[in-house]
């Protein structure tokens, strides 16, 4: 028995060296943004990540979403259990245990999610792949790229056609199609392969309002979800934003530049106008934190305000208390993720579009 129980103590000890020793080995990575990039996010990580996409993706329904299903039943059993011991039993040595068990899953679950995606917000990106000169930018940029996009947004809303009411493509369609898009911008971009197509709609849809997400990518499992009772223009771009995450890029700004990049080659207009709306909100959230709104700018077509107000119209019914607790939450995760900006790491890829259009002159 006594052997036993020293048998567990080593075992237990090696366990956690060897945590000990992925933490630091990690830490020691993040310092290295170049180093990341050239052997994980361009190297180790897409092959594990196209492993993990071929295992799940043929898979109807999210295995990601069960897992935090039976995570979440797990840890309301461990906590009860936790209380249990407290009040009732009075011991010490179990709640110990317990607290020893719980504290060994989280470690794991860090060390397991920074080797598996986490790595991604520490490399050099998609501005450097580029070679994109990112700056602070200036106002009158900033109008520049609003009507930019204010052209663009007319041109593909006429191209989509005259009807008031966009159409609605099947959701499968789309997550069905998205990939090729992908396919076609490699021709530019080699940099952005994609393959194995693992999208999903999120079993968590019926309550995403509250927690504020169109889409989101589990590292566990290599599969995107969708909120699948969005309003349809917004799901192309959402597809394209979470696959960018798929094939590693994990700043938020960074996803949706990539997934602008793609939806610009698309050669798809109501996917590129699915994409050039969201970066107009972005822009235009931009000038209303700057307090700036340029009268003479080229007006968007009735067309394209009405597709804009149904939207809003969408998410103003749903508002809710719980939503923006979540989203605090949210940008904890962001900011402890290199994401400097939290929630608003989203509006960075504005400063990635003023970049583009500069070297590039066009957008
Ligand atoms: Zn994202």
């Amino acid at each position: 028995m006594k052997l036993r129980n020293k048998q567990f103590l080593v075992k237990q000890n090696f366990i956690w060296n060897v945590l000990i020793i992925l933490i630091g080995s990690i830490q020691f990575a993040t310092f290295y943004p170049n180093f990341v990039e050239k052997l994980y996010s361009t190297h180790l990580y897409v092959g594990y990540a196209q492993i993990l996409r071929w295992l799940t993706g043929w898979l109807p329904f999210s295995l990601g979403d069960v897992l935090y299903i039976l995570i979440g039943l797990y840890l309301c059993y461990s906590v009860i259990r936790l209380i249990k011991i407290c009040l009732v039993r009075k011991n010490g040595a179990q709640i110990w245990l317990i607290l020893k068990n719980l504290l060994k899953i989280v470690v794991v679950a860090y060390v397991w999610f920074m080797l598996s995606w986490g790595l991604n917000y520490h490399r050099l990106g998609i501005a450097y792949q580029l070679h994109l000169q990112v700056n602070p930018y200036t106002n009158d940029e900033l109008c520049v790229l609003r009507d930019s996009l204010a052209v663009k947004l007319n041109s593909l809303r006429q191209q989509i056609g005259q009807d008031s009411i966009l159409p609605s493509p099947d959701l499968i369609t789309l997550y069905w199609q998205a990939p090729t898009y992908y396919q076609q911008a490699s021709k530019l971009y080699p940099f952005i392969q994609y393959h194995y197509r693992s999208i999903k709609n999120s079993l968590f849809t019926p309550w995403a309002k509250y927690f504020g997400w169109g889409g989101y990518y589990n590292p566990f499992t290599g599969e995107a979800q969708i909120r699948a009772d969005m309003p349809r223009i917004l799901i192309p771009y959402t597809v394209l934003h979470e696959m960018a995450h798929q094939i590693g890029y994990a700043g938020e700004e960074e996803a949706n530049f990539v997934g602008y990049l793609v939806a610009r080659e698309s050669g798809n207009a109501y996917v590129a106008y699915s994409c050039y709306s969201e970066l107009y909100k972005y822009v235009y959230n931009e000038l209303l934190l700057r307090n700036t709104f340029p009268d003479a700018t080229p007006a968007l077509d009735t067309l394209v305000r009405n597709d804009f107000k149904r939207v809003n119209r969408f998410f103003m019914q749903e508002q809710n208390s719980i939503a923006p607790q979540i989203m605090d939450l949210y940008d904890v995760y962001l900011r402890a993720n290199q994401q400097k900006n939290g929630i608003n790491s989203y509006n960075e890829v504005v400063g990635l579009l003023i970049a583009f259009q500069k070297k590039y002159k066009k957008i």
